[in-house]
């Protein structure tokens, strides 16, 4: 099977490599990119005997293009050459770059009509609607690379499609669950990124305390099992064991349950719907702690709501809440505000919008990449408003 993984240097790029490492007679590997770190990306290029290696970032090339020297594998640098890279064929292309940066690579390797494994969630929440109509188009086979939907997935009796009544995403409830507002709106950046469960990169590690990544996945599953914003649902399990429930009409319940490791989902999106075997920990549920389960708490964490509301409200609304979170995040990471001022910042943003009659369904790639930067823009405005009141 040949492999293309965009986002080969993060965190989900590094679980598929590993596993891709391990069985080496199942996989060729295509092409490899990132952002500008060259040197990971060439070692892992040079592992892995890809045949293409790009960096998005074109002040990275020439350290990419040395690191490769005498290799035999292309190095390439630019936007245009990332999609390009997408788009070389593939039996499989893992989409694992982070925000909607990976957006434009995503739907070119859609384009192909192949299969792809998609963990960039931010696709889904900016562009959704336009996405998947392009899937359909193109026949592409969607599977999805994000534990929770993983599940659903899994427990989705396709059979049994007009049957669902509820399907719920269970969230960790991240660093914080048991904060106080108070606490909570003061959280450092050390804190935030100490995830009780994952190991993931950066961004997303940031909106699992903030749960707006519950809040995203929700939009995302919308899209991804095309369900009504009633049928969505989220419950805290500070354990991660349990990743999806899905009710039927009869009141049956099926749930989805591994240890936490993403290789299970990402081995799933390769193989299906074939298992394969992976290295994560054997579930022991004799020695592993009580199952928990609460509800979500939308006033200490008002990210799930304000991902909820932009869901019920659809159009544009969720591309805006998507690229005004991840100015937001950015902004906590680079310590220009607090905690607490990521949710403020996407509330103003999507306010303000809404005010300019800016959220409308935005019609194809071009319309729905403007509204992104018109959020971006309004989203540094709130940004700095926030700086003058503090
Ligand atoms: P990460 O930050 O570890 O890796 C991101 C990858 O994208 C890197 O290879 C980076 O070089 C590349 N990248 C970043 N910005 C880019 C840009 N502007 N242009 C081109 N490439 C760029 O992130 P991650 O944790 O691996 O997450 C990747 C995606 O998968 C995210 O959308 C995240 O929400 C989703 N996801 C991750 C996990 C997880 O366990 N890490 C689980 C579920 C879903
Ligand atoms: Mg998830």
């Amino acid at each position: 099977m040949r492999v293309s993984i965009l986002g080969a240097t993060g965190s989900v790029g590094a679980s598929a490599l590993d596993l891709i490492g391990r069985e080496p007679q199942l996989y060729q590997v295509e092409v490899l990119t990132a952002h500008r770190n060259a040197e990971a990306l060439a070692q892992a290029a040079i592992r892995h005997r890809a045949k293409l290696a790009v960096v998005a970032d074109p002040s990275a090339y020439a350290t990419l293009k040395a690191a490769l020297a005498g290799t035999g594998i292309v190095a390439a640098a630019g936007a245009r050459e990332l999609e390009t890279a997408a788009s070389h064929p593939a039996d499989c292309t893992v989409a694992s770059i982070v925000g909607v940066a990976g957006l434009a690579p995503a739907l070119a390797a859609v384009a192909q009509g192949r299969r792809v494994a998609l963990a960039n969630k931010e696709c889904l929440v900016s562009a959704g609607a336009h996405f998947m109509d392009a899937v359909r188009r193109h026949g592409t086979e969607l599977l999805t690379v994000d534990s929770e939907h993983s599940g659903v997935m899994q427990t989705l009796e396709v059979h049994n499609r007009d049957q669902v009544a509820k399907v719920t995403l269970t969230a960790s409830g991240g660093p914080f669950r048991t904060w106080s507002t108070a606490a909570i709106a003061e959280a450092t950046v050390e804190q935030a990124l100490k995830h009780p469960n994952w190991t993931m990169g950066q961004k997303i590690t940031i909106d699992s305390a903030s749960m707006m990544n519950k809040g995203l996945e929700l939009i995302e599953a919308l899209h991804l099992f095309d369900l009504q914003p009633d049928q969505l649902d989220i419950v805290v399990h500070a354990q991660s064991i349990v990743h999806a429930l899905v009710e039927y009409t009869d009141g049956s319940v099926l749930a989805q349950m591994a240890s936490p490791d993403m290789r299970v989902p990402i081995a799933l999106a390769l193989t299906w719907p074939t298992r394969r075997a992976t290295p994560a920990a054997r579930l022991d549920l004799t020695k592993s702690p009580p199952l928990t389960f609460e509800p979500a708490d939308e006033v200490r964490f008002p990210c799930i709501r304000l991902a909820r509301d932009a869901m019920q409200r659809g159009g544009g609304a969720t591309a805006a809440l998507n690229a005004a979170n991840e100015v937001a995040v950015a902004a906590f990471l680079a310590k220009q505000c607090k905690f607490g001022h990521i949710a403020e910042i996407v509330a103003m943003s999507l306010e303000a919008l809404e005010r300019e009659r800016l959220l409308d369904e935005p019609q194809g790639l071009a319309a729905i990449m403007s509204l992104d930067d018109e959020a971006r823009r309004v989203a540094a405005m709130a940004l700095s408003a926030l700086g003058r009141r503090a």
